[in-house]
């Protein structure tokens, strides 16, 4: 872990005129100092100051141990305990960095509970919550080698995976075995565990995006989307192919073909600058000019790293110019109710040289024999 992202956070907050940040357990957390941390019913909140002094972690006394065991940065602590509370702790530590009562903190809205704010807000009556997402985000955007290099773990063991899956597919196995038979695979494959609950939709289940996986049987003629990912150590991969079980119809072998050009359009736009719109407009231009562009109903892609959504956005509206070191994926899709879909994504870094996919897997239309 680089040392210097709390530096580059000081730097930010400094801009955006804040005093502190005040963050939670999670990815941020884990993204700047090491820890590996999760919200639990007690109140944890760390404080990062601007004025560059140590951040300030307000925790339970008994997650005292395995906070100290992952540290990577040196910081102050704030223990509290379940007969005190954390309410004179986490005065102390707001006080001590955030003297001007009136002052601005940024939080994080995504992640930060009711909870949390309102002790906050007790802690210093008169500070200023406002939301530090984007520029938690914007830290977190450009990746380091050593990111990038367990995101290519992270993806060689979903392309390990979704080979020894996609092997078990026969008619009768249900959309729920295959689900089992990836996430084992993930974790065989040295994985520490799913990126998040993987979605097999055969048949005419594929015309939902985000279906739930049900105990039907795959038949001969189905198109089967299969979406999953891996965790290795704090970083995620995301990979969709779409495959057929038996020959596939005239309109399934269509559209497969018209989401993998429009795929290829997404990878080939990839330049340092270019917005996540111009490549969401590049992949939705070929399955627009395909006819089926009423049926690609979500967005192109999303970034990906220590969490399975995060910025840049892949989308209409997404304007800002995409740095070196960006990672998201792009996922074109044809959903088309009673018949089914397909979807094809791979995960990508914008380079200086334009851009590179790091998922390899074959995307031409594999075709099982029944
Ligand atoms: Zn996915
Ligand atoms: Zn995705």
């Amino acid at each position: 872990m680089s040392a210097n992202r709390v530096t580059r956070l000081t730097e930010a907050m400094n801009r955006e005129g804040l005093a502190a940040v005040a963050i939670v357990p999670g990815a941020n957390l884990r993204y700047l100092t090491g820890v590996d941390f999760h919200v639990t019913s007690r109140l944890s909140l760390v404080l990062f100051p601007a004025d560059g002094g140590l951040p300030c972690f307000v925790v339970p006394t008994l997650e005292m141990a395995r906070v100290q065991s992952s540290i990577a940065i040196p910081v102050q602590f704030y223990p509290w305990n379940d007969a005190t509370g954390p309410a004179e702790a986490l005065r102390s530590a707001v006080g001590k960095l955030v003297p001007d009562t009136a002052a601005r903190v940024g939080i994080e809205y995504m992640v930060m509970r009711v909870r949390e704010l309102r002790a906050l807000e007790e802690a210093a009556p008169g500070l200023q919550t406002v939301d530090a997402t984007p520029l938690l985000a914007g830290l977190r955007m450009v990746k380091e080698q050593d990111e990038l290099a367990a995101m290519a773990e992270a993806v060689r063991i979903i392309e390990v995976a979704f080979q020894q899956t996609i092997a078990q597919i026969r008619p009768g196995v249900t959309e729920r075995e295959l689900a089992t038979t990836l996430a084992n695979a993930i974790i065989a494959a040295g994985g520490d565990g799913e990126s998040f609950p993987s979605i097999v939709a055969g048949g005419p289940n594929g015309a939902y995006p985000h279906h739930e996986n049900s105990d039907r049987p795959l038949e001969v003629g189905d198109l089967i989307i299969i979406d999953g990912g891996a965790r290795y150590g704090a970083y995620l991969s995301d990979m969709t192919r779409t495959v057929a079980l038996g020959e596939p119809g005239p309109e399934a072998r269509r559209i497969h073909d018209l989401v993998l050009r429009a795929n290829a359009a997404g990878r080939a736009a990839l330049r340092p600058g270019i917005s996540g719109e111009a490549i969401d407009q590049a992949a939705r231009a070929v399955i627009t000019a395909g006819g089926y562009g009423e049926y690609f109903i979500h967005r192109t892609g999303h970034g990906l790293g220590l969490d399975e959504h995060e910025p840049p956005y892949i989308v209409a509206g997404s304007t800002d110019p995409l740095p070196v070191g960006a990672t998201f994926t792009i996922e074109p899709g044809i959903y088309i109710e009673g018949i089914g879909g397909v979807r094809i994504e791979d995960d990508v870094v914008i380079t200086a040289e334009g851009g590179r996919s790091l998922t390899s897997f074959e995307r031409e239309l594999i075709v099982l024999p029944v």
